[in-house]
């Protein structure tokens, strides 16, 4: 099993739920939709929400120029990335004892600007995609003007860690006996029906991978510890 990375990625309190391994902490960054980005200018700590996208060994973001957090990123500032799955509210027998199921990974490291254009360009496609399979070949590409109207930046997956709670709640063992109804509720993100643009030119239907669409997420594990 693999070890973490460094002290500072290392899961001390309940060392159990975490693992270090790439699938585990590609697997989560590959379906949280979003992530919250961590960084401190001049003292003060800020956490903002983005996109991101994995393509290999780097997370990708986006957005623009004139955004104070990428402007922080991109001239070398400390970031901190947080994906967060949640996939069950946990009911025990008491009441501290409640908890959730979750996936979470987090991220070390500093950012590099993108570039070169192919990085770019694969950058932005593979974030289309990542929220909506499909949807690249469906649409107007970006043109110059836009590209360089994007910041798109890397953060390497060089320091990361995963942390995992699955199954049922762990109550204390005279508690087992009580009447309170214990156990797992599943949470799932849900799509609901496509919704057409006002503006929709007459007769475009909805296409198949926007009406079949079921969010982003395989099903995760329930058993475990
Ligand atoms: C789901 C989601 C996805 C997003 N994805 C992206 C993305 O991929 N790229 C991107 O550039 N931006 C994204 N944003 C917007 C992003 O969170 C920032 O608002 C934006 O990047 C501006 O950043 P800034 O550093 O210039 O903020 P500033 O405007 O400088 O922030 C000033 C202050 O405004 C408040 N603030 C800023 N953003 C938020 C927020 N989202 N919620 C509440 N308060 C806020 C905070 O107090 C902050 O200190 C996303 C937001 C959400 C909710």
């Amino acid at each position: 099993m693999p070890e973490p990375p460094s002290d500072r990625t290392t899961v001390k309190r309940k060392p159990q739920r975490a693992a270090y391994d790439r699938a585990t902490i590609d697997t989560i960054l590959d379906e949280g939709l979003i992530c919250h980005v961590g960084f401190t200018i001049d003292g003060q700590t800020f956490v903002l929400p983005m996109i991101h996208v994995r393509v290999g060994d780097k997370v990708y973001l986006h957005g623009s120029p004139a955004s104070r957090t990428l402007q922080a990123l991109a001239q070398g500032a400390e970031a901190c990335l947080a994906v967060t799955l949640l996939d069950g509210l946990v009911l025990a027998r008491s009441a501290l004892h409640h908890s959730m199921n979750y996936r979470s990974a987090v991220l070390f490291g500093r950012a590099a600007v993108v570039d070169d254009p192919v990085e770019k360009a694969t950058a932005l496609q593979t974030l289309t995609e990542h929220l909506i399979p499909g949807r690249w070949a469906d649409v107007r590409g970006p043109t110059d003007r836009e590209l360089r109207q994007t910041q798109v930046l890397s953060v390497p997956i060089h320091e990361a860690s995963a942390k995992v709670r699955t199954g049922p709640p762990l109550d204390d063992e005279g508690d087992y006996e009580l009447g309170a109804r214990a156990g797992v509720i599943p949470l799932r993100l849900a799509a609901g029906s496509p919704i057409s643009d006002p503006r929709l030119k007459a007769g475009v239907q909805a296409p198949q991978y926007a009406v079949d669409y079921s969010g982003p997420r395989s099903v995760p594990p329930l058993e475990g510890g």
